[in-house]
């Protein structure tokens, strides 16, 4: 595969990771459309330790997910771009924005998150699986089980 590359607006923060998605998702949540300062956020899922930042600072602040996690949201502290977010009690992915892929053609969303929270003026997506709030915890939980299985075998 082709190292997935990206950064923020002003370009100096800069990663790549050497590993293909694992999930890929939309979601219409009230803290995604703060975070993108829009009407939802796109983001896939990638594993920590294939994810590199090659340059540039990045400033966070983290927030309770209605799972009542903490979810650390990374945004460049020159510009504000928002670049990424992890579960710092679950560590093993991390969520890139598509907004800061270099490439974002590669971006094939399955599912559309917190419906219930979505814009009406903003259409969505013809070919996802609609759920009306936050995944059930094997819609994530199963593909990255099943990757990191995969490659301790
Ligand atoms: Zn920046
Ligand atoms: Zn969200």
């Amino acid at each position: 595969m082709k190292p997935l590359l990206g950064g923020c607006a002003c370009g100096q923060v800069r990663y790549q990771c050497s590993e293909n998605p694992l999930v890929q998702f939309i979601c219409h949540c009230r803290d995604c459309q703060h975070s993108s300062g829009s009407a939802f956020m796109a983001f896939v899922f990638v594993p920590r330790d294939r994810l590199t930042y090659l340059s540039g600072d990045l400033h966070y602040y983290d927030v309770e997910a209605n799972s009542g996690r903490a979810l650390r949201r990374q945004f460049c502290r020159a510009c504000g771009s928002p670049i990424s977010a992890y579960w710092p009690g679950a560590p093993m992915v991390e969520l890139l924005t598509v907004a800061s892929l270099d490439d974002q053609s590669i971006f094939s969303p399955t599912h559309e998150l917190w419906m219930s929270r979505a814009e009406s003026w903003h259409p969505v997506h013809p070919g996802t699986t609609k759920l009306p709030e936050g995944p059930d915890e094997e819609l994530v939980r199963g593909p990255v089980r099943a990757y990191f299985a995969a490659r301790e075998s």
